[in-house]
């Protein structure tokens, strides 16, 4: 892992030498990692660290998480896995969705766990498994008590379950299930898919001469609004580990601190007439001589095309409104408020300026969507800085 120490200058701004950056404070994630920990009391933390670690590095990231004391770490597929592995990550990694036969081998191969959905996806585990002459196979059971998206469907999970322990080859050692509505304020839906999974739990007890089984379901909005009821031996979050609360009526649960800001640099400044336009489309007319910054970040960097007319952006602490069709490469924003404006001024699209602050969430509203996607979709050419 590269830190850029060198890019601090007095140990609060940077000055990096590309036009756009991604700062990732580690020490913010590890105390997040750390405050997550506390409020799953018992129950160990299972880091999710899919999607590139929802935009943040997958590998600094881990690595951090590992070094703040995780003990497994969660992926949705084998190549990210397989990425962890090369990168000397040694703790079990979860893999969350199922896996394609075709991958089954290397998932072997990289000593990944994977989660089991059905009783085919089992024996097909198992076959491979004795094909390699790899003796035992811990996998996570995954349960559908309503997400209707992967797991053995509730109803039959007893007998599925039973099917699929006695596979030689396969070892049964959790079970988790995925909550659809944790992070809804109406607690219904949640608290039956949490009763439906314990008693599902008490189901495999049973059968298996009263043996318990690790146990999770609590991703950050179930975690933050259904504890302790949700934990079981691990709790499973992602979102709140990069400092963004699911919902902003959890915020009281827990200090989180966020760990990504999303920076760009002005690299042309105009005046514009009342009556000229900017951009594609010429979505946006000048109503009066006004002053435009030209940013370098679009859409190929994650600032979605809808934000368009809609985005801020921080400029010297203050709040300036994007203006026309945001493109590819680049942004533009109306400064005309900003006193002492100039080429090379930092703007934040999502983070703080100063004692200003322009959450990743409120971008996300204003973009019809949520923090999880805007997070996701920071551009893979804006380097990632961390701190
Ligand atoms: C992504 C994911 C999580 C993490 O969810 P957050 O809302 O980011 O905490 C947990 N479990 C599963 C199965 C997931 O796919």
């Amino acid at each position: 892992m590269r830190i850029h120490t060198h890019l601090i200058q007095r140990g609060k701004t940077f000055a990096p030498s590309t036009p756009s950056w991604a700062e990732i404070s580690l020490k913010a994630l590890q105390h997040n990692f750390l405050e997550l920990k506390r409020l799953a009391g018992d129950a160990e933390v299972l880091p999710v660290v899919k999607a590139n670690a929802y935009g943040h590095g997958l590998v600094p990231v881990s690595k951090a998480l590992v070094g703040a004391g995780a003990k497994a770490l969660a992926v949705a597929t084998v190549r990210e896995g397989v990425t962890l592995r090369n990168a000397v990550v040694t703790c079990p990694i979860l893999v969350l969705t199922p896996t394609l036969p075709a991958e089954i081998p290397t998932l072997l191969q990289y000593c990944l766990t994977p989660q089991v959905s059905s009783v085919e996806g089992a024996r097909e585990l198992a076959k491979v498994a004795k094909q390699m002459k790899v003796s035992r196979v811990p996998i996570h059971l995954k349960l559908d008590t309503g997400m209707g998206r992967v797991g053995v469907r509730v109803e039959r999970a007893v007998r599925e379950f039973d099917a699929i322990r006695r596979m030689p080859g396969i070892r049964v050692d959790a079970v988790y299930t995925h909550l659809a509505t944790a992070d809804w304020l109406d607690p219904k839906y949640a608290w039956k898919q949490i009763t439906l999974f314990k008693q599902a739990l008490d189901g495999f007890r049973k059968i298996s001469g009263g043996k318990t089984f690790q146990s999770h379901m609590a991703n950050s909005a179930a975690l933050l609004a259904y504890y302790p009821q949700s934990a079981g031996t691990w709790v499973r979050p992602g979102l709140a580990l990069y400092g963004v609360y699911p919902n902003q009526n959890l915020r009281s649960k827990a200090k989180l601190i966020p760990v990504m800001q999303v920076k760009t640099r002005i690299i042309h400044l105009k005046a514009l007439d009342k009556g000229q336009s900017v951009s594609y489309g010429r979505t946006y007319t000048a109503k009066k001589p006004i002053k435009v910054a030209t940013l370098s970040l679009g859409y190929a960097d994650g600032v979605q095309r809808v934000l368009s007319n809609k985005a801020h952006f921080l400029v010297r602490g203050k709040r300036v409104p994007v203006i026309g069709r945001v493109c590819m490469d680049m942004t533009l924003i109306d400064v005309s408020k900003v006193p002492g404006v100039k080429l090379g001024d930092i703007a934040t699209f999502f983070g703080r300026d100063g004692k200003t602050v322009l959450s990743v969430n409120e971008q996300a509203t204003l973009a019809g969507t949520i923090s999880y996607e805007l997070l996701c979709a920071v551009g893979e050419r804006v380097p990632r800085i961390y701190v």
